[in-house]
């Protein structure tokens, strides 16, 4: 079964294989130095002013940076689920949040944001995602964060990169705060989250805030090679191998190839009369909203052999969203564009011609 989802993404085997020693202790000079080599990796990765791991999901990620990072109120952009999560963190803590709200296709404007900022004096952090998983969109955040800095110089720029960072590069110099998860474009299992941060990030973290999340007690310690409480050794062993398999071709492919592939994978659906969800789609998945998205999910898993998935709450049914992250083989991605043609022919909805394989080549190959 191919494991197409927008994560978790397929956990290649050579990094399967680095992961499958013997357990070492975390306290030691042997893992100091693997934590070592793994935080250079990433400082290339995220090309932020510090980097910290956290063995959490991103989640946990997502609450240290809205716990630690704002003093007064946060503007949260809810354009899915995950963007609503920043809300719901920011509720859970006693934190005030206001939200910009829209419909799961739509991204968010510069406008409404510097029309926030200049309403409302208390507002000292903007949490949004580059990617919001929930329907595959992109929101303009470098865009967004430069107009923020240039209203209030002292804003937080919380960007939830977890299916951004490894997927295309990202113009850090305006965000203050750029979030990753193994489990996605990392392809990793679940487990670890990765915040990058700006210096004043760091100055505005101070001490801290709260105790296994205080960003504070984390930076301390790993700029010292290692963690305040126990690292998660095998994942980190995971990381600095899959980051290092991504530096054979260096991150300039790993973005140009996944660029071609979700614009290939994009332009095959389309092809076969299918429509893309987003109204701005980020490179990270395909979403399609179909009436019919149930029964083609369950038809690429039952008779093809693809996995892919579907939408959460009121888009359950409604959308189905292909992987675009990580090392794929090509044949994969092309045997998947294949698969969906095939669905559609088996619910009658249109004759098997094979477009959209043809397509998928002669985008991805530039025929
Ligand atoms: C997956 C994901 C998360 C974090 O989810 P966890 O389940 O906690 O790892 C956050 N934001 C986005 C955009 C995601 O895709």
């Amino acid at each position: 079964m191919l494991l197409f989802t927008p994560g978790p993404t397929p956990v290649p085997e050579s990094v399967r294989n680095a992961m499958a020693g013997v357990t070492i202790h975390h306290r030691t000079p042997e893992f100091e130095a693997i934590f070592e080599r793994t935080r250079m990796l990433l400082f290339k990765l995220f090309k932020t002013d510090e980097v910290v791991m956290l063995s959490s999901s991103g989640t946990g990620a997502m609450e240290a940076a809205v716990t630690n990072l704002t003093h007064k109120k946060l503007l949260s952009i809810n354009a899915g689920k995950f963007g609503e999560r920043f809300g719901k963190i920011a509720v859970a803590h006693g934190i005030a949040n206001v939200e910009i709200k829209h419909e799961w296709d739509t991204p968010a404007t510069v406008e409404e944001v510097e029309t926030q900022l200049r309403a409302d004096a208390d507002i000292d952090a903007i949490a949004i995602q580059i990617s919001e998983s929930a329907g595959g969109l992109r929101h303009p955040v470098e865009a967004i964060a430069k107009a923020a800095k240039a209203i209030r110089p002292e804003i937080m720029i919380i960007a939830d990169g977890i299916t951004a960072v490894g997927v295309e590069p990202i113009d850090a110099s305006h965000i203050d705060c750029l979030i990753a998860g193994s489990q996605k474009a990392l392809m990793l299992p679940p487990g670890l989250a990765i915040l990058g941060l700006s210096n004043a990030a760091i100055e505005k973290i101070g001490s801290g805030k709260g105790y296994y999340l205080n960003l504070a007690s984390e930076i301390k310690q790993q700029r010292k090679n290692t963690t305040a409480y126990t690292a998660a050794t095998t994942l980190i062993i995971g990381l600095e191998a899959i980051l290092n398999e991504i530096d054979v071709n260096g991150l300039e492919a790993l973005y140009s190839e996944t660029e071609r592939r979700a614009r290939a994978t994009r332009e095959a659906l389309k092809a076969i009369g299918l429509h893309v969800y987003p109204k701005t789609p980020a490179l990270s998945m395909t979403t399609i909203d179909d009436e019919q998205a149930s029964e083609i999910r369950s038809l690429l898993k039952t008779e093809y052999g693809v996995n892919v998935a579907g939408g959460q709450d009121h888009l359950k049914g409604k959308i189905f969203r292909i992987n675009q992250m990580g090392l794929i083989p090509t044949y994969e991605s092309a045997w998947v564009v294949n698969a969906v043609e095939l669905a559609l022919d088996k619910l009658g909805r249109r004759k098997y011609d094979g477009v959209a394989n043809q397509t998928f080549n002669t985008t991805f190959f530039g025929l």
